[in-house]
């Protein structure tokens, strides 16, 4: 049967490590860490989104600085917020909480946050940084990710990797992360041919598809690590919602050696880092080297 990777319990660990820092930035460099998070509109999952990191924030110690906006903001009127918020000394990392209304162009308002404030990782120049090697911001689910693989095994020196879906989001840059680690990677996507058996080479499966029980246990190489990045919201047959991930956990727990649950893989993940990468921007920003 395969180790449940506890991502609930790893992101508390993270959690705590974060305010440690956070507590010796303040006593030692009177800097206290600050993240900016811009809501616009009513969307009730993003609601949800927002006041989880701006509770995470604040409880590792941080400033939290909320922005709701009415969904009826100009895209001038956002790119007027954002061009303040990177003008901000106390504001050390940036998030605009997406999907934005559609008639803000989403890439416009990402790529006008100053990089170095870019805490989700989002911006081109964050994304021609990781992809080339050099220091950024890169996504925080991706981030979680390798954290939670490298619970299982530290080093990933030359593990074969296959990442199912290629979103900017999640695929592409956890590709270039795996990358980083010396892994082998394989990138499958929805044209992929045979993909039970691209998968069934993998010594790391990443599933981030965003379908229910995609990946079979079948699909498994028995004694991979498997990470489930899918959130799907299905009803039972006695008609209640219940949240699944894109692997038919049922059936891959017997085969993979290490696998994340959905809910408490990588969900509780995401957050977490999302502290790390405002932690890392404020240090920087300060010339101040990242407290251990
Ligand atoms: P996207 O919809 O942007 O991308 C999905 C990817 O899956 C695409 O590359 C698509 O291929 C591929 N795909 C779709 N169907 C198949 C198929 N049948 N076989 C193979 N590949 C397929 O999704 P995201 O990356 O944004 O999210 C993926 C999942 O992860 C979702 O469930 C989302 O909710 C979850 N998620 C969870 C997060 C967390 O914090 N835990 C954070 C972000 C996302 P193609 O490109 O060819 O269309």
């Amino acid at each position: 049967m395969a180790q449940i990777i506890d991502g609930k319990a790893i992101a508390a660990e993270i959690r705590q490590h974060i305010a440690n820092q956070v507590q010796f930035l303040k006593t030692n460099h009177n800097l206290t860490p600050g993240l900016s998070v811009v809501l616009i509109g009513e969307n009730p999952a993003s609601q949800v989104y927002v006041r989880n990191k701006v509770i995470q924030t604040t409880n590792a110690g941080m400033n939290s600085f909320h922005h709701q906006k009415d969904a009826t903001i100009s895209e001038t009127e956002t790119l007027d917020l954002i061009d303040q918020l990177n003008a901000d000394a106390q504001v050390n990392g940036i998030l605009v909480q997406l999907p934005l209304p559609a008639h803000i162009n989403a890439d416009k308002i990402i790529n006008a946050i100053e990089p170095d404030k870019d805490v989700d990782g989002f911006h081109v120049v964050n994304t021609g940084r990781l992809t080339i090697g050099l220091q950024g911001m890169a996504p925080c689910t991706p981030l979680g990710c390798v954290e939670l693989m490298k619970s299982v095994k530290a080093d990933l020196t030359g593990c074969n990797a296959v990442i199912v879906g290629r979103s900017n989001i999640v695929g592409k840059p956890l590709a270039a992360l795996l990358l980083r680690e010396h892994c082998t990677v394989t990138i499958a996507h929805s044209r992929t041919k045979k993909l039970n058996e691209v998968c069934m080479g993998a010594d790391i499966l990443v599933a981030a598809v965003g379908q229910p029980n995609l990946v079979k246990g079948s699909w498994v190489k028995p004694g991979a690590t498997v990470i489930d990045v899918g959130i799907n919201r299905i009803e039972t047959e006695s008609g209640k919602m219940k949240l699944v991930g894109d692997v038919n956990f049922a059936e891959a727990q017997h085969v993979a050696g290490a696998i994340t649950p959905v809910p408490g893989g990588v969900g509780p993940m995401t957050i977490a880092l999302l502290l790390q990468n405002t932690v890392r921007a404020a240090c920087m920003q300060h010339g101040i080297p990242l407290p251990d």
